[in-house]
């Protein structure tokens, strides 16, 4: 029995043995595609290797390795030992050398690397394999003694910070003391001596931290180099750096580890070490960019230990070399069809290449690599259209500073929203209301923001604080508003009470003028010149070629002929949304609307309505006259009327005052009496002063009355949950004279541009819809209305009637409104608000945060479009509305119809075209275009 089962165990091993994973690929065997599996770095060597680039040999220990190392407690997987000592064989073979051989010893860094990089977040080990034996074969074989001592040291160091965990300042301060005693400044002084006794030091030091000696076995170093290097996926800075970029198992699972022999760019005359990219990343020029170093190690440039050279010093100081690199550029391209940004080292005369990656580079850096490679038959254009991100764009498409400001910022905080911004100071949101009211730019400076400031978001032209991040209160509703932020700028002190601030010297108060650039984090004093966004030349060219790809429409939303004609310069091929309620707001019509508003009975309202119409039909013409025949959709209004009426506080308030008036104007109205009394002969002189005293008192009385009536009907009006409530479609039925005049408007300001003979195509939007019979109603208004307008203007006017989409009934009953409307349009922010019974704000404010960060919601749907929830109903919408009526025509107005994934989303379902705001335009042509590439390639399908 005993010896049966311990056979069988036997065998069990053996098949395991047999059957364990590969975790190791030599460089010219692994796969350079997978990035998944082996890395970017370890894939960027195995496919620099085999397409015949001088790569120092080595290997790479997979990802799963790593998954693995942590799944099981900090083990090794079966069979990776074993694997690893035959892949080192592998590499001694190739070089000649001996891993821990005392005669011609190889040494190799231990490298990280993740699928995406992570720059500096996770470790690398130099000069591994080096001991008190090899030490001498090193030196032997580079006939250098001191490069030995030196690489010796080097190794000591990294592996005592990184593998045991050592403060690396122990190491730093031992070296700057020894300096000292020497009394020599640069590191590159340092004697052979010197650099024996270091190593003492520093093996003292390791001795003193762990109670152990550095170990003397290579093959111990190298196992507890790979583990530590696994480690640092886990460490700290790797974690907070893919929280900070949304870096997900999905796109990033573990990290490889690349095993990789030593080169030497500090072993003598003719080494260097360097760093560059194909192309320059700031600019987009097509030619070789970057630093170098000569006689050095990759680790002395980023530890600016020295100042790097530019390159192309290179090509008078190592012309050969320079030659070389040029190939080496010019084959990386080819092969890559991406601009790459790559890691090398000369080592006496020879070139390796120990690094490539596609460069990052900068917007408008992207577009003309996109627009040259193209041009230089590199690749085609939907590669260039595909190798862009979108969003990238939208930093293109603020105003920005001046690239040519020379002025001084007086304080630096975070880039919170970009954009820049000027105008006057102000200290709170009451304030900004009131100058933003009377006219005034104003940028709104706080210690820091809150939920019941939004008004003065809404009033500002930027905001500035002086604490929080870029997840603040401020940074976050600025960025969903596009307005310029500024944020956490700790060096102004901010005294709110007496409204002032200083910052290095300078006091700012209320009025004075700053400006803030919510990209770069900076704040100046007084104006700095700006320049407008624009379509440059490549961005053009790139948006054209997008448009020959792409599928869907783009719109924009637009509420003014101002937003249009940005629109229409951004390309966009109509209005999707016009908001009416912008309009009402005006300064000149507020209080003819709030008349209307608050109107006893439907007589009083349509006479106040009739004042309206006149303003409103020449807005909407316009707006049509602007959009020259591009289909414009004007939305009815759609929100509670409340919006338009001061707050009861305010009534209360100046109620109040009107009291403690009325009260003291009794008292003085007393007074001619009391003094008659006194001196009847004054009667005749103190009549006039009674009489206007009593005029005024009437005056007074009757605007108390009028204030308490008005306190009266804002009660009446008063809403649980305005948003809820009396709004939309709601209001415009049972106040039918608002509708009625809107309607009549615009198909007034259409009939006389058709007089004209201007185009027009104008599309009637209904807000808020939820029944067939509130659509049928108005349908019937809108029918009245036009054979008026008919009958005045004597022509047809062609018009189209839609409905918006954002109220989740609206979606179960598509196919009977689209038997009325003859477009649909998606209001995405309140269909999910509606979806998920979320109020934004409130979510924004208190909880999304929490419920992105702990992962109960991947993102916030208010960015980004939650297809599972709220896309699987407007799938559903689509489908059931075009069943109806095979023509409908289909498109989104919410925010997320500017966001790239969720263009891409409503591609998928169909939609006919997007709309979003004027400046997300191009955003949103790229996009659609790059959806439809997608589907063409099978990268992406129809949502099912
Ligand atoms: P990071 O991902 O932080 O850039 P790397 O693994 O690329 O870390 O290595 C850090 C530095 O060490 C780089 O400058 C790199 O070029 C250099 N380096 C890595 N491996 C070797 C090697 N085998 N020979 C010479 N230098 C190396
Ligand atoms: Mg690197
Ligand atoms: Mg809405």
């Amino acid at each position: 029995m005993v010896e049966q089962s311990s056979q069988s165990y036997n065998q069990q091993q053996a098949i395991q043995a047999r059957e364990a994973r590969k975790y190791v690929y030599l460089f010219r065997e692994g796969n350079g595609k997978d990035k998944k599996l082996l890395g970017g770095k370890g894939a960027g060597l195995c496919e620099m290797t085999q397409i015949g680039l001088p790569v120092p040999p080595g290997f790479v220990i997979s990802t799963e390795a790593c998954l693995e190392y942590f799944e099981s407690g900090f083990k090794f997987p079966e069979g990776l030992t074993e694997q690893v000592r035959t892949a080192v064989a592998e590499v001694e073979k190739a070089m000649n050398l001996g891993f821990g051989a005392p005669i011609n010893p190889l040494l190799v860094s231990v490298r990280s690397g993740a699928a995406i990089s992570m720059p500096g977040m996770m470790d690398t080990i130099l000069n591994l394999g080096i001991n008190d034996n090899t030490l001498h074969g090193l030196i032997e074989r580079s006939g250098n003694e001191r490069f030995g001592w030196d690489s010796y040291r080097r190794f000591i160091s990294l592996f005592g910070s990184i593998v045991l965990e050592i403060n690396d300042e122990q190491f730093h301060l031992a070296m700057e003391r020894l300096k000292e005693d020497r009394k020599i400044a640069a590191d590159t002084e340092l004697t052979v001596e010197d650099l024996k006794d270091l190593v003492n030091i520093f093996k003292k030091i390791i001795i003193d931290n762990t109670g152990k000696s550095i170990p003397q076995d290579v093959y111990q170093q190298l196992f507890m180099a790979i583990e530590a290097v696994f480690a640092s996926w886990n460490g700290k800075r790797a974690i907070d750096y893919r929280k900070e970029f949304k870096i997900t198992p999905k796109i990033a699972n573990g990290t490889a580890c690349n095993i990789q022999t030593m080169v030497f760019g500090n072993m003598g005359g003719n080494s260097a070490t360097g760093v560059a990219f194909t192309r320059d990343p700031g600019t987009g020029e097509n030619a070789l960019f970057g630093d170098y170093l000569d006689r050095a190690q990759g680790e002395d440039i980023v530890a600016g230990i020295r100042t790097p050279k530019p390159i192309a010093e290179m090509r008078n100081a190592m012309p050969d070399m320079y030659r070389e690199l040029l190939k080496v550029r010019e084959t990386l391209e080819q092969h890559f069809k991406e601009a790459q940004d790559m890691e090398f080292t000369i080592e006496e005369g020879t070139l390796f290449m120990l690094q490539t990656r596609n460069a990052k580079m900068n917007a408008a850096a992207n577009l003309k690599t996109s627009v040259d490679m193209v041009n230089e038959g590199l690749i085609d254009k939907e590669k260039a259209l595909l190798r862009l991100d979108p969003s990238q764009l939208t930093q293109l498409m603020y105003r920005q500073i001046d690239p040519n400001n020379t002025l001084q910022p007086i304080a630096v905080g975070l880039g919170a929203s970009p954009g820049a911004a000027s105008g006057e100071v102000v200290f709170d949101a009451d304030e900004a209301e009131k100058q933003a009211k009377a006219g005034k730019r104003v940028i709104l400076l706080r210690e820091q923001t809150k939920p019941e400031d939004i008004h003065g978001f809404f009033a500002s032209q930027g905001i500035l604080t002086a604490v929080g991040g870029k997840t603040s209160h401020a940074a976050v509703v600025a960025r969903g508003m596009g307005k310029p932020c500024v944020s956490g700028a700790a060096d102004i002190k901010i005294n709110h009470i007496t409204a002032e601030a200083y910052v290095g010297g300078n006091r700012i108060v209320q009025g004075t003028v700053i400006t803030i650039d919510g990209g770069s984090g900076k704040v100046w004093l007084g104006e700095v010149p700006m320049v407008e966004p624009e379509i440059s030349e490549n961005m053009d060219r790139i948006l054209k070629w997008a448009d020959e790809f792409r599928r869907l429409g783009v719109r924009a939303n637009a509420d003014t002929p101002m937003d249009a004609e940005v629109a229409l310069r951004f390309g966009a091929e109509g209005i999707g949304l016009c908001r009416t309620e912008r309009m009402f707001n005006a300064s000149d019509r507020i209080g003819l609307f709030q008349n209307m508003i608050l109107a006893d009975n439907p007589e009083e309202r349509h006479e106040a309505v009739q004042k309206l119409l006149p303003l409103q039909q020449e807005d909407f013409k316009q707006m049509l006259r602007v959009m020259h025949g591009f289909p414009v959709t004007i939305r009815l209004l759609d929100p509670p009327l409340h919006e338009f009426l001061p707050s009861e506080e305010t009534i209360e308030r100046q109620i109040n005052v009107l009291q403690k008036c009325q009260q003291a104007l009794g008292d003085v109205c007393k007074l001619p009496q009391i003094l008659e009394d006194i001196d009847p002969s004054l009667q005749t002189v103190l009549a006039e002063d009674e009489h206007m005293l009593l005029n005024l008192s009437e005056i007074q009385s009757n605007e108390l009355k009028q204030k308490i009536d008005l306190l009266q009907k804002i009660r009446t009006l008063r809403e649980v949950n305005p948003m809820l409530g009396h709004r939309g479609v709601r209001l415009g039925i049972t106040y039918p004279e608002i509708y009625e005049t809107q309607i009549e408007a615009i198909l007034m300001a259409a009939g006389e541009l058709i007089k004209e003979t201007l185009p027009v195509r104008v599309e009637i939007m209904i807000p808020q819809v939820c029944t067939s019979q509130e659509l049928k109603r108005v349908c019937d208004m809108i029918r009245r209305v036009e054979r008026r307008v008919k009958d005045r203007l004597g022509i047809y006017v062609l018009y189209s009637v839609g409905t918006m989409i954002e109220v989740v009934r609206a979606c179960m009953r598509a196919g009977r409104l689209a038997e009325m409307a003859e477009f649909f349009s998606f209001g995405t922010n309140d269909l999910t608000q509606a979806t998920f019974s979320f109020s934004r704000e409130d979510a924004e404010n208190k909880f999304l945060p929490f419920y992105n960060e702990h992962k109960i919601l991947q993102d916030n749907p208010f960015e980004i479009l939650d297809v599972k929830g709220v896309g699987r109903l407007m799938h559903i919408t689509v489908e059931w509305g075009r069943r109806a009526r095979p023509d409908l025509k289909i498109g989104i107005c919410g925010e997320h119809g500017g966001e790239p994934s969720s263009i891409e989303f409503c591609h998928r379902i169909n939609l006919d075209y997007v709309s979003c705001s004027p400046y997300r335009v191009p955003v949103a042509r790229l996009a659609a275009a790059q959806a439809n590439i997608k589907e063409k390639r099978g990268i992406i399908k129809p949502f099912q």
